[in-house]
């Protein structure tokens, strides 16, 4: 008759060492929330192999008394729970007390610790498990944990490692992840003797990022926005830093690290028709919202979460990004240097501040908001910000008196731009909120290059704009903006094009999706199909092409939502009905163009996620020719 026992303490432990200890870098990760939960400001990792032979966490925390690091190894020793109750409210990390006996079951392990209050500290010594040699030592306050030879005694799990440097790559991201969750914890790593990361723990994020990510993402845009007591902060990529995969997203939640194919797709919404193809953001955003809104206690050693509001949680990072690359105004620079991959050491200072730009010009938009504001504004401020649309209004009627006289001469360029006084516009449900409008800086346009480049003088910059780019942005978002059908042009002699069979089905599918482009499409047969409207801005001649790639899109966005095909049809068009570059392009079209991009701040990207426009300050140039 079978007989019903209880499992050893050892088999329990190993049971739970499969849960919980998979890797190194999992043990790694364990160690580190214990570090971070312990109050140490740094934290220095060191391993060997992969990790596997030789892992080292030493810590400046609080440390720990002769018997309270003996019993820290048994099962469900923990100092940070007591009661079922505390599960819902507990803000610390490891939260189940078992991590070190599970590491240590499968390990031998030697601990050094001691805490402020006693002259001296604890040396531990434990095989799987088991603690075979206990000392007083004399060592730093704080802890020491070393782990060697994981998974001696569990060969079945040794099988299932990958190559040292597959294992310390993974080790690597474990502290990465922990060196952004907590920006203030300086964290080191050492990787066969080489340091390959050192944050420097000063509390703020971007300087942890710039030493996780590279120097790269040094110029990522902040992101801080609040939503129904949920609060988004952190830093993501401007769309043309975008990276080839997914892995600098990283996500936390309620301090948490968190993989969510939810916080994704809201992330990279905000891109769309900003972004290329096949490329990703990078990001670091930290989401706090509260603590019943979310079940993070699915998996202890897992990263997965739930939400009680998947639409709340999407809404608040996809407007949160979207408006933090709105915001963001200033364009890409010229460079003079190739650009250098992420390097994962980080040997340079922490980035500067961003400076304010010195490219800042109202929309439409903005000068509706400002003047409306300017209405109700209490009346000192009112004068202030009186006199600043007074001269945004001059600087409107000579643009187009000069304009008219002299085509590439705006306005003469001051020696000193006017600063203009700092305006107070009320919002209707935020609180009062400061707004600074300097008044648009005067520019010239200078002329062309390689009939590609249109050039454009502003105070001590130069722009370089793409002239088909900034077109085929500018024609997009007025496509976009139609809510009706684009108005189109009717084809006195309707143009054959002829197809592959499949995109001309696909072109006679989408009969109906075509028209509300400005298209009118009949079947001919033969795989041709016959054009007889098109779109108002479509030259006839580009016509045959255009119908070519919108069959490609819709081959290729069949399996896609209906609204970003359409997104990629308008590309299409606007694409091919842009001005291309090499192009004779006369200097009113061009002046028009120059027009809407100095004055639009929406238009930065083509739809392709390629720059429009890039900078060329004085002191760029003057630094080329040595003069500084
Ligand atoms: P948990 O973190 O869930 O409490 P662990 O097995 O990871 O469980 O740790 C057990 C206990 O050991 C902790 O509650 C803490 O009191 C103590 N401890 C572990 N690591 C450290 C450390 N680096 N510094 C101080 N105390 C520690
Ligand atoms: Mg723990």
């Amino acid at each position: 008759m079978p007989k019903i026992i209880q499992l050893s303490q050892h088999v329990a432990n190993l049971i739970a060492a499969g849960e919980v200890v998979e890797r190194p870098a999992s043990v790694v990760k364990e160690l580190l929330e214990n570090a971070v939960d312990a109050g140490a400001t740094k934290v220095t990792v060191e391993i060997r192999d992969g990790g596997m032979t030789f892992l080292r966490v030493t810590d400046n925390g609080c440390g720990m008394e002769a018997a309270d690091a003996r019993t820290a190894f048994l099962r469900h020793a923990t100092s940070k729970l007591r009661t079922a109750e505390d599960l819902a409210a507990i803000s610390t990390m490891g939260f189940r007390g078992e991590a070190l006996a599970a590491i240590a079951s499968v390990s031998r392990i030697d601990l050094l610790t001691k805490t402020a209050a006693s002259l001296s500290g604890t040396s531990l010594h434990l095989e799987a498990g088991v603690i075979t040699e206990e000392s007083e030592a004399g060592c730093p306050d704080g802890t020491t944990i070393i782990i060697r030879d994981l998974f001696f005694n569990t060969p079945a799990r040794m099988k299932f490692m990958k190559s040292d440097t597959v294992e310390g790559g993974k080790v690597a991201a474990a502290v990465q992840m922990q060196a952004l969750a907590h920006p203030e914890v300086a964290f080191t790593l050492l990787r066969d003797g080489k340091q390959v990361l050192s944050t420097p723990g000063t509390g703020e994020l971007q300087a942890a990022v710039y030493c996780v990510y590279g120097r790269d993402f040094a110029k990522m845009v902040p992101v801080e926005s609040r939503w129904d007591g949920y609060t988004l902060t952190g830093y993501v990529s401007k769309p043309t830093d975008a990276r080839p995969s997914r892995s600098f997203q990283t996500f936390f939640v309620n301090d948490r690290p968190v993989k969510s194919k939810l916080l994704v797709a809201a992330l990279e919404e905000a891109y769309r028709n900003q972004i290329m193809t096949g490329k990703f953001p990078a990001c670091v955003l930290r989401l706090t919202i509260p603590a019943n809104a979310v079940d993070v206690n699915v998996h202890p050693a897992k990263t997965e979460v739930k939400f009680l509001s998947e639409k709340a949680v999407f809404d608040c990072v996809h407007y949160g990004v979207l408006a933090a690359l709105n915001k963001q105004t200033d364009r890409p620079q010229i460079q003079f240097r190739p650009n250098t991959t992420p390097t994962q050491p980080a040997k340079e200072p922490a980035p500067a501040p961003k400076q304010q730009s010195f490219f800042r010009t109202m929309s439409a938009e903005e000068y509706k908001t400002f003047s409306a504001a300017v209405k109700d504004a209490p009346q000192p401020k009112k004068e202030a910000a009186a006199a600043v649309a007074a001269a945004v209004e001059r600087q409107l009627q000579s643009s187009l008196r000069e304009s008219v006289m002299t085509p590439t001469v705006f306005a003469p360029i001051p020696a000193k731009p006017v600063p203009a006084p700092p305006v107070q516009v009320s919002e209707p449900e935020t609180e009062q909120e400061e707004l600074t409008m300097p008044a648009p800086i005067p520019w010239r346009m200078v002329g062309q290059l390689y009939n590609s480049y249109i050039i454009v003088e502003q105070g001590e910059d130069a722009y370089l704009i793409d002239k088909h780019a900034a077109h085929e942005r500018i024609l997009f978002e007025k496509l976009k903006a139609n809510q009706e059908a684009i108005s189109s042009q009717m084809l006195l002699a309707p143009i054959p094009v002829r197809l592959s069979a499949d995109g001309a089905a696909q072109l006679i599918a989408n009969a109906d999706l075509l028209e509300e482009l400005g298209f009118e499409i009949d079947e001919f047969g033969d795989n041709t199909v016959l054009l007889r409207q098109i779109p108002m801005d479509l030259s006839p001649d580009m016509a045959a092409e255009a119908a070519e790639s919108l069959a490609a899109d819709l081959l290729r966005g069949r399996r896609e939502r209906k609204d970003s095909v359409r997104d990629e049809l308008l590309h299409t068009v606007a694409c091919k009905a842009a001005i291309k570059a090499g192009w004779l392009s006369d200097e009113k079209e061009l002046l028009a163009l120059v027009k809407q991009v100095m004055a639009r701040e929406d238009l930065k990207y083509c739809p392709h996620g390629r720059p429009i426009c890039v900078s060329l300050s004085k002191q760029q140039l003057e630094k080329q020719f040595k003069r500084t």
